[in-house]
């Protein structure tokens, strides 16, 4: 559940709530809007609910206290009806711009990640993406330059000014990646990790939170839920792709995930069309489906040359093709920004569950 408190509620007022609720050994996540503050009440609250609400209720400074219908909490547009916005250097990410995140699967080599770089930069990426940490489905398949890599991510951002995202896949990466990164990306594979998703949690930095290929829509708030109630609420949520009976592709994008995300939480929707589809040709049409649909930005991967690569050549996007997706992807959004005005639940708003 969470406390609604009155607008001219005091600094006191709000302290005393959330006293109450360490009390009862319970955590308060106060979500300070600019009309009022909201305290969401996580915990097992179990049979303590009624005698609790009574309580709240019945404190000064409070306006209403109301059930969340969904088990994800933090990160559900209930408690929280703004958009979440992420600001890193001078990229904001779900502020209505479009985000572009391109670069190299793997980092190969200094040369590679910086001829890709200086490209995309200059044909208008805003994050610089590539891979130093790689889960490769194969053991004998290239495993990543480790924090070569991450340095080689690091001296990209010095260069271009634009912020840098790199995977961590287990926690005990976390630190070493947190030094160099801006962003923590958490890969398909990982989404349910749930000791990483803690640990990404208290790393003090943004996470993209990739969909596991097998994952529902509301495992994956969940597993994003982990990241929030460590303390971390800058979280992008990353629509990859997910496994189905068709083969034809190396996954099927949800595209439905994109508006229904924005209908059920206030984070922001990334699609990434290249682990989607496999193919480098099919990523310019669904890059312009998931502007069209409201996404707040792509992630894209792209190589000097493509065949070279050493992994996931064949979605790669040449140079020629990412500047062609780029010219698409802008005129789209500016066409389309505009049609995406109201995002905030209505029609099931007030749910069936309880907190
Ligand atoms: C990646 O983005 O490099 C990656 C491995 O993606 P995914 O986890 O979606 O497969
Ligand atoms: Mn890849």
């Amino acid at each position: 559940m969470f406390v609604v408190m009155r607008a001219e509620a005091s600094e006191a007022e709000v302290n005393g709530v959330k006293g109450l609720i360490l009390a009862e050994g319970l955590t308060p996540f106060e979500n300070a809007g600019a009309a009022r503050t909201v305290i969401a009440v996580v915990g097992e609250i179990g049979r303590r609910r009624e005698p609790l609400r009574s309580r709240l209720e019945a404190m000064a400074g409070v306006a209403a206290v109301t059930a969340i219908s969904k088990p994800y909490k933090l990160v559900s547009r209930e408690f929280h009806q703004d958009n979440t916005v992420i600001r890193i250097l001078d990229t904001v990410i779900g502020d209505g711009s479009l985000t572009v995140m391109a670069g190299p699967c793997s980092v190969e080599s200094r040369d590679q990640l910086l001829e890709t770089v200086d490209f995309v930069v200059a044909h208008g990426a805003n994050v610089i993406r590539g891979g130093a940490f790689k889960p490769r489905t194969s053991p004998y398949s290239f495993q990543g330059l480790g924090v070569e890599g991450l340095r080689y991510l690091a001296e990209a951002r010095e260069r271009t000014g634009i912020p840098v995202i790199t995977e961590v896949m287990e926690p005990s990466q976390v630190d070493i990646v947190a030094e160099y990164a801006d962003i923590l990306q958490i890969g398909t594979r990982n989404m349910q990790n749930f000791s990483l998703l803690l640990a990404c949690g208290r790393a003090g930095r943004p996470v993209m939170l990739k969909r596991g290929f097998g994952a529902t829509i509301e495992e994956w708030l969940m597993a994003a839920e982990y990241v929030a109630s460590a303390g971390n609420g800058q979280i992008i949520l990353c629509e990859r792709g997910i496994r189905t009976f068709e083969t034809s592709t190396r996954n099927t994008l949800d595209l439905t995930a994109v508006p229904l995300l924005h209908h059920l939480t206030h984070l922001p929707v990334v699609v990434d069309p290249s682990h989607a589809t496999g193919k480098r040709w099919l990523v310019k049409p669904l890059a312009i489906g998931a502007v069209a649909v409201g996404a707040d930005g792509i992630m894209v991967e792209v190589h000097p040359r493509p065949e070279e690569a050493l992994s996931d050549g064949e979605q790669s996007l040449t140079f020629e093709l990412f500047e062609q997706m780029m010219h698409a992807i802008t005129g789209v959004h500016a066409h389309v920004r505009d049609l995406h005005g109201d995002l905030v639940p209505t029609d099931d708003a007030a749910g069936n569950g309880r907190a």
